[in-house]
């Protein structure tokens, strides 16, 4: 089969799933305190259509899939799918983007369901600064999540996103980077994306990579580690061998050139960027009962048309036609 390459190049192994449009957190960077309007049932794509859409582009060198929303557990039954696209061959890493609320009472059954890898959202290890940001009380439900993970060595590395927010996190640094060294996850640090559905993103609201890794330097010098081309993140141990951050800079540092990325959202649209202004439908063939060949020629289709890059720092930049929770981050 004719591997699936852009117009530039790039070869597309990679595939985020968005299961739900809907969460159970309003984080300020992502989502409006009164919640979005959710997709209505019968829009959203059932397990048995996504898992014929990861099947095709499988088929097609897709290798990494990622469940993601929303907030991927509050999908009735995920487990399930997990299983069913555990077994599509060819898929050879399955993991899952998570805030972490529900993952105590989930880790098991996902892990027995052939999940591999797992990432939990936390951005303050302060209960009152996280119900400020996620405008939930819920800190201690996520590091029980977190710890009920570690329960299951088939699933590592664990690793713990926190958006980087100027004026906010310099202060969660220390303690983020505190967890980095006396636990099992991988901490990193994400810059804050023009993504959010209130609109508050502006450029002096990103704290950078460069400086979140001067802050822990300044206590604990760190050493970077060799990355995979496509990877999004630049590593780093700590010097004294305790521990890995990272750090993914899609603002200071964009990595788009070697993207090998593209999006499924919850109601069976293909975005080949974060940034897109332009979705292809699969929904709409898949229902229609389209073959296999027919939805591949979509797929490629579209991809011929990913995007060179995001241009968050162009004059004029305009946003994506959705928000982060609705695409799937
Ligand atoms: N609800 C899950 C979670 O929070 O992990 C999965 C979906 S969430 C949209 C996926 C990732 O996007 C999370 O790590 C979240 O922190 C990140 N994110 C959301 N809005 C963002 C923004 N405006 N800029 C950068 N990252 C963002
Ligand atoms: Fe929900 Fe994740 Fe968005 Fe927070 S970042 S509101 S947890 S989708």
């Amino acid at each position: 089969m004719e591997p699936l390459v852009d117009s530039w190049g790039r070869a597309i192994e990679s595939l985020r799933v968005s299961v739900t449009d809907k969460c159970n957190f309003r984080c300020t960077y992502c989502m409006p305190a009164e919640g979005l309007e959710w997709l209505p049932k019968r829009e959203v794509l059932s397990f048995e259509e996504i898992e014929r859409l990861v099947r095709v582009l499988a088929r097609m060198g897709v290798r990494e899939v990622r469940l993601t929303g929303g907030e991927p557990l509050v999908r009735r039954d995920l487990p399930e799918l997990v299983r069913m696209l555990a077994a599509v061959p060819g898929v050879e890493d399955l993991s899952l983007t998570t805030n972490g609320v529900l993952l105590d009472r989930l880790a098991g059954p996902l892990v027995a369901a052939g999940l591999k890898r797992i990432n939990v959202s936390l951005d303050s290890l302060s209960h009152v600064r996280f119900t400020e940001l996620t405008r939930r009380d819920a800190l201690d439900q996520v590091l029980r999540g977190l710890e009920e993970a570690e329960h299951y060595p088939e699933l590592r590395p664990i690793k713990v996103n926190c958006v980087a927010l100027k004026g906010f996190t310099e202060e969660e640094v220390p303690a983020l980077a505190e967890l980095a060294r006396r636990k099992p996850y991988v901490v990193r640090f994400i810059e804050f994306m023009p993504l959010d559905a209130d609109e508050v993103w502006r450029e002096d609201r990103v704290l950078t990579g460069a400086e979140i890794r001067a802050l822990i330097e300044e206590r604990w010098p760190l050493v970077e580690l060799p990355a995979a081309q496509s990877s999004t993140a630049r590593r780093f141990r700590f010097a004294d061998g305790a521990g890995e951050i990272g750090f993914v800079n899609p603002v200071s540092e964009p990595f788009c050139s070697a993207c090998d990325r593209i999006r499924l959202t919850a109601d069976g649209q293909l975005r080949t960027c974060l940034f897109s202004r332009r979705e292809w439908d699969l929904k709409g063939p898949l229902r229609a009962g389209a073959s296999d060949e027919e939805l591949e020629r979509h797929i490629r289709f579209a991809v011929r048309h990913k995007e060179l890059k995001h241009r968050i720092s162009d004059p004029g930049f305009v946003r994506a036609s959705r928000s982060m929770s609705q695409i799937g981050g």
